[in-house]
């Protein structure tokens, strides 16, 4: 695999029980069962335990704001796969919860994408871990802290990314 130029920030402050940390996103139908669906997904096959769950949050369209609202959430998973596989293993539960690619950023049953994956930095045409846009997105930001507290980015803590931003439109679902 052709490594890329791209540089990622570092992660420090991992929960030593966690393996990797997913992002869970959706505007489609029941969102809040579609998140516990994705969870459910995520732990079927033994190969992810997840043990970590954010609260579920209801959040603005980002990026392509012409569409429905949002559920987000984080987990907290251990694994023993390598980060391409869980990523493999996220894009199966994304399919066969039948979602459709659509425009970029466009309106989706399930979005699940790799935050971090241990303390690794990880930059090629598949994955980039830490996922690039973590700082930019409120609706991760906010349901990170609640898996993983004092997780840093760049030397960046959690607040300090969510201060820099408006986190007005990710309120608490449950
Ligand atoms: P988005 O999540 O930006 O809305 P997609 O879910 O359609 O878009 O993902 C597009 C591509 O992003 C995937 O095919 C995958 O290879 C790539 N990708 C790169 N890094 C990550 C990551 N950390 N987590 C999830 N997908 C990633
Ligand atoms: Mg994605």
């Amino acid at each position: 695999m052709a490594e890329t130029n791209c540089v990622v920030a570092a992660v420090q402050g991992m929960p030593p029980t966690l393996d990797a940390i997913l992002a869970l996103g959706t505007n489609m139908g029941n969102r809040v069962e579609n998140i516990d669906d994705a969870v459910r997904r995520l732990g079927a096959d033994g190969s992810i335990v997840v043990v970590a769950r954010s609260e579920l949050y209801r959040t603005a369209p980002w990026g392509d704001t012409d569409q429905d609202w949002f559920v987000n959430a984080c987990v907290g998973v251990q694994t023993e796969l390598s980060p391409h596989e869980l990523l493999t293993r996220c894009q199966a539960v994304e399919n066969d919860m039948g979602r459709i690619r659509t425009r970029h950023w466009g309106p989706r049953i399930i979005d699940v994408d790799i935050l971090a994956f241990r303390d690794r930095q990880i930059c090629d045409a598949i994955l980039t871990v830490p996922h690039p846009l973590i700082a930019e997105r409120a609706f991760v930001l906010v349901p990170l802290k609640d898996v993983a507290p004092g997780l840093t980015i760049g030397g960046k803590t959690l607040d300090a990314m969510i201060g820099a931003l408006d986190a007005s439109d990710v309120t608490r679902l449950r």
